[in-house]
């Protein structure tokens, strides 16, 4: 494992082979609609009879796959299985679970389309975000496996004559991954490889409307030397099999990705001790966030109305780094809204198989039905410029859109909507700016577009997000490169994908012998 780390090149559609490449890896995954995927339990499969159905959200009509739903009694199981797994794992040297790593990446790679195909079907992401899902896992497993070598030997520490101390870090137990839709790929697997590979067994809870993906990745670990009940796969409902996981005596720690109701449900429960539980448990949760593009007076105004537009409908703004807030100089605030509307009127909508589809669908009914309730706020709050239009005749569609001078205070300024919507606010000032992006209970991502060096300096203190970025869109973090995680109600800024991320999978030990 000498090769440095290097994060995964996103493939190039504008190249015929391997437009053709993704192609027939969607003919592939056509193939493989409606497959049914037990839960992996030990070395174990388990149907059950209750199912979940994991539809295509741009085809409502079109089964991706069948997955069996876990049962308290089967969580119970499967916590038993990782428990008595963990006593092997954690003796694993660190270099044979980062091999393992390593060589995951490897097989994803070479099936690369076939995964950006699922995700595709399952998630309704557009190829290049498809791509990008599936580069960023192989990301996850390269980096990791790395960072595991590197924190093997603990960190030195002083010792005095007679004496030898050391430091060092060894697993915490059985934790329980649980990830959301959105990056349903990219976030499973990091989370899950991050808890394995620092020496830890898991139970992986997927979200519910994304469980094929994960079902592919369980499979892909296994067929990598994985060995059984270190990673044991059971979707279910959140409120069941999650609440009695979170809560369960053996979870030493819940590593989570999803929205603020479901992160702050999981910390509050988390922190209650139950009886025969020797530890407190470890939370990481990593949340929802509202973050703001914001535009100085002095701009390059088509990057800053390229950028809005980019965060905020990449995926169809479905993602928690989405840019959902444009915040705008007054001297220029006219200017950037119409270039913005300008782009956004070509952006195409439409079914994520074809290539050039810049947005496919949101990913089920309930996101439809509470983002067409926003833009109803929006029509209330403020002027809508372009969109405002849903179609759920055959699958989610909502076109991206627009609105202008939404008051800082407003609730398309303040909550997060998660879908291709945009809301435009006016500041007086660059005072004015900071205070409105730092107005919000999140800390997310934020981008300032500015040729103002007084004012970026001012920026790197002052505009208090997780992931700050310059001249550019605040979506698009690089494992390895832009450690990723946020403030305040956005989580506990784990920072996936940096080097401090293993050790919230760790605790460490001293040892001191006197001669
Ligand atoms: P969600 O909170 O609805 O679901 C996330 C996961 O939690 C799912 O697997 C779900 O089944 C599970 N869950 C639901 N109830 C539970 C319970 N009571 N106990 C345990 N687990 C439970 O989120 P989502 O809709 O899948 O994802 C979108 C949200 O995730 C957005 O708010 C977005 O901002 C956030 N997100 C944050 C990050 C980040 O790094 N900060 C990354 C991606 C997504």
């Amino acid at each position: 494992m000498t090769v440095p780390y290097k994060h995964e090149p996103f493939t190039d559609f504008a190249i015929k082979e391997n437009q053709q490449a993704l192609q027939e890896a969607l003919a592939y995954v056509n193939t493989q609609l409606n497959k049914e995927y037990p839960l992996i339990v030990g070395e174990e499969r388990i149907t059950t009879a209750e199912k979940i159905t994991s539809v295509n959200p741009a085809n409502k009509t079109e089964v991706v796959g069948v997955v069996s739903k876990a049962t308290k009694e089967l969580a119970e199981k499967a916590m038993e299985k990782a428990a008595v797994a963990f006593e092997k794992w954690k003796k694993q040297k660190p270099e044979a679970r980062a091999s393992i790593l390593i060589r995951a990446a490897a097989m994803l790679r070479r099936r690369k389309h076939e995964f950006s195909a699922y995700l595709i079907k399952e998630a309704g992401k557009p190829w290049n975000e498809a791509d990008a899902d599936t580069a960023e896992a192989i990301d996850f497993l390269e980096y990791y496996a790395r960072q595991m070598l590197k924190l093997k030997d603990g960190v030195p520490v002083q010792s005095r004559e007679g004496e030898q101390n050391a430091f060092s870090y060894i697993p915490l137990g059985v934790g329980i991954v649980i990830s959301p839709f959105n990056f349903p790929l990219a976030i499973m697997a990091g989370t899950a490889a991050a808890a394995i590979v620092a020496g830890n067994t898991i139970l992986l809870k997927p979200a519910n409307s994304t469980p094929v993906v994960a079902a592919k990745f369980a499979e892909l670990l296994e067929e990598a030397g994985l060995p059984a009940g270190v990673l044991n796969y059971i979707p279910g409902s959140g409120a069941e099999v999650g609440d009695y996981l979170v809560d369960h005596p053996k979870t030493r720690f819940i590593s989570f990705t999803g929205s603020r109701e479901v992160g702050c449900r999981i910390y509050e429960r988390a922190a209650k001790v139950h009886s025969g539980q020797i530890w407190l448990k470890r939370v990481i949760a990593e949340m929802g966030g509202k973050d703001t593009v914001a535009v100085d007076k002095d701009a390059d105004l088509d990057l800053a109305a390229s950028a809005i537009v980019a965060s905020a409908f990449g995926f169809s703004g479905q993602k928690c780094s989405a840019g959902s807030r444009a915040v705008v100089h007054q001297d220029v605030y006219d200017e950037v809204l119409e270039k913005a509307v300008e782009l956004t009127r070509k952006l195409t909508v439409g079914n994520p198989e074809e290539a050039g589809t810049y947005m496919g669908p949101v990913i089920d009914q309930n996101s439809y039905s509470k983002i067409m309730r926003y833009i109803e706020i929006g029509k209330e709050e403020g002027r809508l410029m372009t969109g405002g239009e849903g179609d759920e005749s055959k699958g989610f569609f909502i076109q991206p859109t627009i609105f202008a001078d939404i008051s800082e205070k407003g609730r398309l300024m303040q909550e997060e909507i998660f879908g291709p919507v945009v809301a435009f606010c006016k500041a007086d000032d660059f005072n004015h700016i900071l205070e409105i992006a730092n107005n919000t209970d999140y800390g997310l991502t934020g981008a300032l577009i500015s040729n103002n060096r007084e004012h970026i300096e001012r920026a790197k203190e002052e505009f208090h997000v997780g992931n700050l970025y310059f001249n550019r869109g605040c979506t698009g973090a690089i494992v390895g490169y832009q450690p990723f995680g946020g403030f305040n109600m956005s989580g506990t800024d784990s920072k996936a994908g940096g080097p401090d991320y293993l050790l919230l999978h760790m605790q460490a030990k001293t040892t001191s012998e006197t001669f």
